[in-house]
């Protein structure tokens, strides 16, 4: 029997906003009208479809966003989504207006979401859609490119002020547990010492390096550190006091999720947007898109929640060849 083509599907965004998320619900949207299909927007992420906050897309609802940072259906947390009674009533809301599928774009908390759904016999499909590219199995996730970019920016003018004075700089960047923005954000900006998760914390050896790069005639030394590892306001002190090298610590916050999305990430979105129409059109759910190399490709969720990312060792070697 032939399978019944999908006639309607929502789009959300869900989780921390990311740069180039406005661009990926323009290609949802685009791709679906140009098929036929009806495609609404869901503000609010899971909350918003809880509540029924849908509105029916045409053509001018996505225009002038491709170039516009946030996202313009809104994202919040709704924990609540992980009771199987709250994903009945959102499923019903759904059915009120004839919505079949929906493209759930967001970090692997969403994820669980979508897989969720899919079950439930909603077909779901993700899109990675966040700054920390903590999402295994794809190369990037949008909104990374665009985050890095505000990085190097800023290290770039704290490189200007610490050379002047010649000071130590310690910058945190986001990353949660992933340390990409900080590897690739210290390698673009010639950073002394990279700190992640991947490369552990000790006070000691850092202090001990910028010793070293102090007695070696350094004028100034640039540290990034992912976030929650430590404390770097605590960290500056301390290197201060052991080094006599002058510290300053710096958050950069949540700058890093804002912006306009860089070419990267919206040629990234653009094409992932195409990428989950299509497999929703071919009946296929609990499945995210992917990058490999030029290629955009789909896994299942659930493999996603059996690996993690891993940054190449290649890519802190690196980072100690050049200091
Ligand atoms: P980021 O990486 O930017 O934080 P994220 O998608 O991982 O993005 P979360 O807050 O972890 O952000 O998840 C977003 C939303 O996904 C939650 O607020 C909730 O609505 C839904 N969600 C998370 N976990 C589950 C789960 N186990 N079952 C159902 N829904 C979930």
């Amino acid at each position: 029997m032939k399978k019944e083509m999908v006639k309607s599907i929502g789009v959300l965004t869900s989780g921390g906003d990311a740069p180039g998320m406005n661009a990926a619900v323009r290609a949802v949207a685009r791709t679906c009208l140009n098929k036929g299909i009806d495609v609404y927007g869901v503000m609010l992420g899971f909350k918003g479809l809880h509540e029924g906050q849908f509105y029916k897309f045409n053509r001018h609802s996505t225009r002038n966003i491709i170039n516009v940072g946030g996202t313009m259906l809104k994202s919040a947390r709704f924990p609540e989504f992980a009771d199987p009674k709250i994903r009945e009533e959102a499923i019903e809301q759904m059915k009120k207006i004839g919505l079949e599928a929906l493209v759930v774009i967001g970090g692997d908390g969403s994820y669980h979401g979508a897989l969720e759904l899919t079950k439930m016999g909603v077909n779901c499909i993700g899109i990675p859609g966040t700054i920390d590219n903590d999402i295994p199995d794809t190369d990037y996730t949008i909104g990374f490119d665009t985050a890095l970019n505000t990085i190097v920016d800023a290290l770039d003018k704290l490189r200007d002020t610490s050379g002047s004075h010649q000071r130590c700089t310690i910058l945190e960047v986001m990353g949660r547990t992933c340390g990409d923005l900080a590897v690739n954000a210290g390698l673009a900006a010639g950073a002394e010492i990279i700190v992640t998760n991947h490369t552990g914390f000790d006070e000691q050896k850092i202090i001990e390096q910028l010793r070293l790069s102090k007695a070696s005639d350094k004028k100034h030394a640039i540290v990034v550190i992912t976030e929650h590892i430590t404390d770097v306001h605590e960290l500056a002190k301390h290197v201060e006091e052991a080094t006599g090298f002058e510290t300053r610590a710096n958050v950069l916050g949540h700058m890093q999720r804002g912006g306009r999305p860089s070419a990267r990430d919206r040629v990234l979105a653009s094409r992932m947007g195409i990428k989950a129409v299509e497999l929703l059109e071919e009946g296929k759910g609990g499945l995210c898109v992917v990058q490999h190399g030029e290629e955009i490709e789909s896994e299942p969720i659930l493999t996603l929640f059996e690996h993690k990312r891993q940054v190449p060792q290649g890519m802190y070697d690196d980072v100690l060849k050049l200091r």
